[in-house]
């Protein structure tokens, strides 16, 4: 790559692209590779440095990122205004013979330090999670939490062993259609966050009329009522507490209150923390507002550390079905099995009929912010988006919240959108997650940590949440290996205990995905 660079004003990812990437704000009239520019180029947008004709492909990381509309001359700035996506949605290119690659060497000498679920899986955290079955009864946990978090200095000294209080509401749990796809995925979800390893104690909170009872939710077998919950303290049970039993709002949420101190915080302290090979962690991977540098930078730096991960017999995946449209090829052919790259089609194929239900389309997908940024199609995001899962065969692809039992890198059916695809990810049992941005993200999900790289230094010195500057590969300063390298090491960090900057602020956003139509 470093050939390729003219004093870090562009970058050329492959010989063959027919655009480079712009480092800095060009002026007409400067050379780049001899070409003598006929435009002003922002910085991180596209230059040509060949002559495109109309309906010629666009290329950059050797792959086709979308067709010219018009005539586009070297030296050119090349964008929406004279390209866009075409054809590319061949779904047969996509399906080729899968041929995955070899095996990386295997590393068997890494660690952290994490705790053990009642079930054995290994956690990274240990909450107290007080839940929602319904919107109706949100407030109640609002708050409890809100009345537990006023006491928690006094709680984090009197019970260090627990990470905090969350509460997980929603605003669904009732109106939608009985047992239809949405409401099963809305129950699938909330069943697996509340069985994630990193819940050490539990509550949840009915108010009693609702569709999704939580005997419905969790089996019957499993709930409990509040009064005999302290006895089974240490089997898989949720304690439930029905506010249109208990006599209204405040009887419930003193009820709660008093268990939850007298009992919970004393039993789930015992958690304690001991040695967990690497093999056991699940990384989740993930971007959100990214930019033209991101595929190249964050995303290669995080598909380093993914591959460090996966030699260690670990877990990683990515998801964010819609921004691997057009890249979707990149999967497939690395899958382990024809089988598995099947699966992949088949949530594409899906969502592709989910997008037009409500009027929309792949290249929808792009936001404002990513426009600016000098991402013009979604072919683009999602070429630079998939960079993320590094280079290891795809060995698994399950729907979203789905549990992952599976090893080694996988794909998990979501939305891109952040918040929904995290929630998704972390109920599937992700242990870490990893976020890719470009303009800068605050987001912090519940019940794992987030840790947040950045695509350019312009916005790791602007933007105080990000924890590692993959900047630093575009200034030249660092290789993708070295940042890789250094997103492994904060992985087996935050795993162990090392708390992101969203942590430290209490960012805990939940956002199910509900596909589901209301009654
Ligand atoms: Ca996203």
């Amino acid at each position: 790559m470093d050939g390729n660079n003219t004093r870090n004003a562009i970058i050329l990812h492959e010989e063959k692209d027919n655009v480079a990437i712009a480092l800095r704000d060009l002026t007409i009239g400067e050379a780049v590779r001899g070409v003598s520019l006929v435009e002003k180029i922002p910085r991180y947008h596209k230059v040509a440095i060949d002559g495109v004709e109309p309906e010629s492909p666009v290329l950059k990381y050797g792959q086709i990122i979308g067709y010219a509309t018009q005539r586009i001359e070297p030296g050119a700035w090349v964008h929406s205004h004279n390209m866009s996506m075409g054809r590319l949605f061949d779904q047969s290119k996509v399906a080729t013979e899968p041929s995955p690659p070899a095996d990386l060497p295997r590393i068997g000498d890494r660690f952290f330090s994490g705790f053990r679920a009642r079930d054995g899986r290994a956690g990274t955290r240990n909450y107290i999670v007080i839940a929602s079955m319904v919107d109706c009864s949100a407030r109640v946990v609002e708050i409890v939490v809100d009345e537990l978090n006023r006491r928690k200095e006094w709680f984090s000294r009197r019970f260090p062993n627990v990470d905090g209080v969350i509460g997980l509401t929603h605003d669904s749990g009732c109106g939608v259609v009985a047992l239809s796809p949405g409401h099963i995925r809305q129950n699938l979800t909330m069943r697996n966050l509340l069985d994630h390893p990193n819940v050490g104690g539990r509550v949840v909170v009915q108010l009693g009329c609702e569709k999704s009872q939580a005997a419905l939710v969790f089996g019957s077998e499993r709930v409990i009522p509040f009064e005999s919950a302290r006895e089974t303290d240490e089997s898989p049970t949720l304690p439930a507490i029905t506010i249109q039993d208990e006599g209204g709002t405040w009887p419930t949420v003193e009820k709660i209150l008093r268990y939850v101190e007298t009992v919970l915080f004393p039993q789930v302290n015992r958690r304690r923390r001991v040695l967990i090979p690497a093999a056991e962690l699940i990384v989740a991977m993930q971007c959100g507002g990214s930019n033209a540098v991101s595929g190249f930078t964050a995303n290669a730096a995080i598909g380093f550390a993914s591959d460090l991960i996966v030699r260690c017999d670990g877990t990683t995946f990515i998801g964010e079905t819609t921004e691997t449209f057009g890249a979707g090829h990149l999967l497939t052919r690395r899958a382990r099995t024809r089988a598995i790259a099947q699966l992949y089609l088949d949530h594409v194929a899906w969502y592709e009929k989910y997008l037009e239900r409500g009027d929309g389309n792949a290249q929808a997908n792009l936001a404002h912010g990513n426009m600016e940024g000098g991402l013009t199609t979604i072919a683009e995001k999602s070429l630079g988006s998939v960079a993320k899962g590094g280079t290891s065969a795809l060995e698994w692809v399950n729907d979203y919240a789905e549990r992952i039992t599976a090893k080694g890198f996988g794909f998990m059916n979501s939305p891109a959108y952040d918040p929904a695809s995290a929630t998704g990810q972390t109920a599937g049992g992700a242990l870490v997650g990893v976020f890719s941005t470009g303009a800068g993200s605050c987001f912090g999900g519940l019940l794992i940590p987030w840790i947040k790289v950045v695509s350019n230094t312009d916005t790791f010195n602007r933007m105080e949440d990000m924890e590692i500057n993959a900047g630093t590969i575009a200034d030249g300063e660092a290789t993708v290996e070295d940042v890789g390298r250094l997103i492994f090491e904060q992985i087996i960090a935050c795993a162990g205990g090392a708390r992101t900057y969203s942590e430290k602020l209490g960012y805990s956003v939940v956002n199910i995905w509900n596909s589901g139509v209301v009654t």
